[in-house]
């Protein structure tokens, strides 16, 4: 099978490294890529927001299989022009990639479905918003209604700075995505991911994850795109998981088949958990970045029979094989992430470490030049281990780390603190 993975970053590096070790798998080719995708598979220059470049592409290429990473190409509509051409994807339609991309469509989704969540209020004006802020107190978060990535949402421990934060988003500091707003009753409880397939109609749940969103140790400092994660997450125990399955997943699935937009593709699900309550924060449409390095790490080759299987609507006949294992990932990221960071430091050591089953450094903003391994990104290497227990796959991941020579990056030194 020839198979097309769209996305340069560690998620796809992840996912090219296990569906390699399916032997389904003949040539994998991956758009745009990244040094550390290149020592394992071919990249190719390609704009992945364009359908039609991509659909051009996979028919000369005689490509069997798309997998989509990012969001963006799946909100510009990417898996629907592969649809019309005749070529298998993995990814959701643009109207289903709308649970990621519009805050108030979940919203309204988890409303007519009646899943839980926090409740809420839609905006269009600042005063409006204000005065809604002002008559629910504090503290309270307030979010840009489009894809902002990552960057949309202020948790607002006093009404000033929440109206401060509307008005940064109606002055257009998110550009088109702050437009609307949603504001949200503020939910207590611990955060952890859980992803499943959809198929349209049948789902399958694959992992949980959490992951440290701060860039400082004890979770401190600003938000970033995350700067370490690890599988699976204790809170997410088999009763949270039912419930979250029965109460919010399959309630939206079902809501989102009734309106002609089935979802099919990965969803992860963003859940706060108290006292074994699930409730919906948020959904993606697409795997985590770097909870999808660790979740593949544990699941290896069968991912790839997985996502056919979800891509062509055979997920009821679909099993995930589980090993009663732990994975964990540390980010190393450039000296000033996430503001501003300089690019083009060489990494050295990486050549001195293992990479097989239970060990592998995936690559995120990495480039080669001259033969070595640069920083190109903010996030740069995701160092990702496997082991009989969580300590285990973090003493084998910061072993790693330790390993890697590059006096300009920085990590986390206490991923994993909450589940150690
Ligand atoms: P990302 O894609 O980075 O996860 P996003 O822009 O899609 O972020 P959300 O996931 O909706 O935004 O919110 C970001 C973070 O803000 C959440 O991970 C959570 O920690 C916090 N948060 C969001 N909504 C709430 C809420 N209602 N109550 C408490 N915390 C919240």
């Amino acid at each position: 099978m020839n198979i097309l993975i769209l996305g340069g970053g560690g998620r796809e590096h992840a996912l090219a490294w296990a569906i390699q070790q399916n032997p389904k798998c003949d040539r994998l080719i991956v758009a745009p890529g990244n040094a550390g995708i290149a020592q394992m598979a071919e990249c190719a220059a390609l704009d992945i927001e364009d359908g039609g470049a991509v659909a051009s592409f996979a028919e000369e290429n005689a490509v069997d299989f798309v997998v989509i990473g990012p969001e963006a190409p799946l909100a510009a509509g990417v898996a629907d022009r592969l649809a019309a051409a005749g070529v298998l994807c993995f990814g959701p339609s643009q109207a289903a990639a709308a649970l990621e991309s519009s805050k108030s469509f979940t919203k309204e989704i988890c409303a007519a479905c009646d899943a839980p969540t926090a409740a809420y209020g839609h905006f269009k004006d600042a005063e409006a918003a204000k005065a809604h802020v002002r008559a629910q107190g504090a503290p309270i978060v307030v979010k840009a209604d489009g894809l902002a990535a990552g960057k949309g949402v202020i948790v607002a421990g006093t009404v000033e700075e929440a109206e401060a934060a509307i008005d940064d988003m109606f002055g257009g500091a998110f550009g088109g995505a702050g437009a609307e707003v949603v504001i949200e009753e503020f939910m207590e409880g611990e955060e952890a991911s859980f992803f499943v397939l959809c198929d349209g109609e049948n789902v399958l749940p694959i992992g949980t994850a959490q992951d440290h969103k701060r860039v400082g140790e004890g979770d401190t400092g600003p938000n970033t795109g995350g700067m370490g994660a690890y599988s699976p997450a204790p809170v997410m125990t088999d009763a949270v998981c039912d419930k979250a399955l029965a109460e919010i997943v399959k309630p939206t699935m079902a809501e989102m088949a009734r309106r002609g937009t089935p979802y099919r593709g990965v969803l992860y699900v963003g859940l706060m958990i108290q006292n074994g309550q699930p409730r919906l924060v948020e959904y993606n449409v697409r795997f985590g970045d770097p909870e999808c390095q660790v979740l593949m790490m544990r699941l290896g080759g069968q991912v790839l029979d997985l996502l056919i299987a979800c891509a062509e609507g055979r997920l009821a006949e679909a099993r995930v094989n589980w090993a009663d294992d732990h994975a964990m990932t540390v980010v190393m990221a450039a000296q000033g992430y996430p503001g501003a960071y300089d690019k083009g430091s060489v990494i050295g050591g990486l050549d001195t470490l293992p990479e097989d089953s239970m060990n592998m450094v995936f690559h995120a903003g990495t480039k080669e030049v001259d033969g070595r391994i640069t920083a190109s990104g903010g996030r740069v290497l995701n160092v990702t281990a496997r082991g009989e227990s969580l300590a285990q796959a973090r003493d084998r991941a910061y072993g790693m780390v330790d390993a890697i020579d590059w006096p300009q990056g920085f990590y986390r030194r206490d991923i994993g603190w909450r589940a150690l």
